[in-house]
């Protein structure tokens, strides 16, 4: 019996995982799945609704009138809250300040990974994220763990949002970027971590082509089985 195949891209923030994932679900025409854009989705909703993070009745709650989808266009990431297409607001400032300790609240943790493992059931994915090769696929087929030097994320993040809005700055995203390391690898549930058997890339002086050619020649093995 075919096992589908399962793709776990993880690491630090803004390392270009969503990049590479992209291109090689592209590539392999596999799903992708963006697992930040759902954490980022549930943030917005939290946000909006003022639920309160020691509030366990009021998360239990929230969670239950949360409903995400992903609607698969050019292997970009489109996400709905509630029918509401959110893709843009959820890249927003507010958001990335919030979304790490709404991310380490073990009730949402715990509902988003049950989401993500049936997304993997049956499907050839990609997903990227921070524990999808530890926690919501520990025996997906390949791993890989992406880092890069913080000075160049936080360089690229800024050029990214900086066409969006002119009056960021790039200490404040250098400061997001360490504040969102910092919480997602201190965490007790699930933290950032490299899996045992993840394969480092640190992409701090490759380009695009060259990080997607690497991940290649990785799954090569993987589909003559
Ligand atoms: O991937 P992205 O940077 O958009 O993710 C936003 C935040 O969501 C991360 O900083 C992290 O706190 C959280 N996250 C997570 N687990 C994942 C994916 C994202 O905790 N699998």
């Amino acid at each position: 019996m075919n096992k589908n195949i399962v793709i776990a891209i993880d690491g630090y923030s803004s390392c270009g995982k969503s990049t590479l994932a992209k291109a090689l679900a592209q590539k392999l025409h596999f799903i992708y799945v963006d697992s930040g854009a759902m954490y980022r989705a549930v943030t917005l909703y939290f946000l909006r609704h003022h639920v309160s993070l020691h509030n366990h009745e009021q998360i239990t709650e929230a969670l239950k009138n949360i409903h995400l989808n992903f609607h698969s266009r050019d292997y970009q990431t489109h996400i709905t809250l509630n029918d509401e297409e959110v893709s843009d607001e959820i890249r927003h400032m507010p958001v990335s300040d919030n979304v790490s300790a709404i991310a380490a609240l073990r009730e949402v943790r715990h509902e988003m990974v049950k989401q993500q493992q049936r997304m993997g059931r049956s499907k050839n994915i990609v997903m990227d994220g921070r524990d999808i090769g530890t926690t919501v696929f520990p025996d997906a087929q390949l791993k890989i763990f992406m880092t890069a030097d913080p000075n160049v994320r936080a360089e690229r993040r800024y050029k990214e949002l900086y066409a969006k809005d002119p009056d960021i700055t790039l200490e404040e995203v250098f400061e997001n970027l360490a504040h969102r390391d910092y919480l997602d690898t201190t965490r007790e549930e699930s933290p950032l971590v490299r899996a045992a058997d993840a394969i480092i890339l640190d992409n701090t002086n490759l380009t695009p082509d060259e990080q997607l050619q690497f991940a290649l020649d990785k799954v090569k093995p993987l589909l003559s089985v």
